[in-house]
């Protein structure tokens, strides 16, 4: 019974070689189908799927204005507390006091890429951005301020 094992496991060691080496082969005569990518020689010309996320960002015009209203549904949706609103209260021209963005901060070490907040942004200020290249020696730089300095709420934003 020993030895019928012994020749059993050998049989199957080899056959598992086997497959893994013709798929080897396989690609190795089929140059074309190659669909691994040489990274990071091929940085420039990287290539990525359409909906890879690689993180959350605020998108800002020409004018450095954005979309943000500060109304905190993405704070609200986000599951795990990524995202922190901090808001402020601007004097419009008529001399009324209106809710404004201070600052949007990102946990960029924290975030899962849900989606789950730029879903929830009513006025599309938020999207998913496909930058990868997240690594840093100090985690603080992984929080980020995602409204630029000087940037205000675009006319026509409710
Ligand atoms: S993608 Fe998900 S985890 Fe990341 S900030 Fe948005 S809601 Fe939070
Ligand atoms: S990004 Fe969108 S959901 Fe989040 S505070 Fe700004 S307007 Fe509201």
């Amino acid at each position: 019974m020993f030895l019928v094992n012994y020749f059993k496991d050998i049989y199957n060691a080899l056959k598992s070689l086997f497959i893994g080496m013709r798929r080897t082969g396989y690609y190795f005569t089929h140059h074309k189908e190659i669909i691994t990518q040489l990274y990071p020689e091929n940085r420039l010309e990287l290539n990525l799927p359409e909906r890879f996320r690689g993180e959350v960002i605020m998108t800002h015009d020409d004018q450095n204005e954005h979309a943000c209203t500060g109304c905190s549904a993405c704070e609200l949706a986000c599951p795990n507390g990524t995202i922190k609103i901090i808001n402020k209260f601007d004097i419009s021209p008529e001399g009324k006091k209106k809710k404004a963005i201070d600052t949007f901060i990102y946990h960029l070490e924290l975030c899962t890429m849900c989606n789950l907040c730029i879903e929830a942004c009513p006025t599309d200020a938020i999207k998913m951005a496909q930058t990868f290249e997240h690594s840093v020696f100090d985690r603080a730089m992984l929080t980020k301020k995602l409204n630029k300095p000087d940037s205000k709420l675009r006319a026509g934003v409710e």
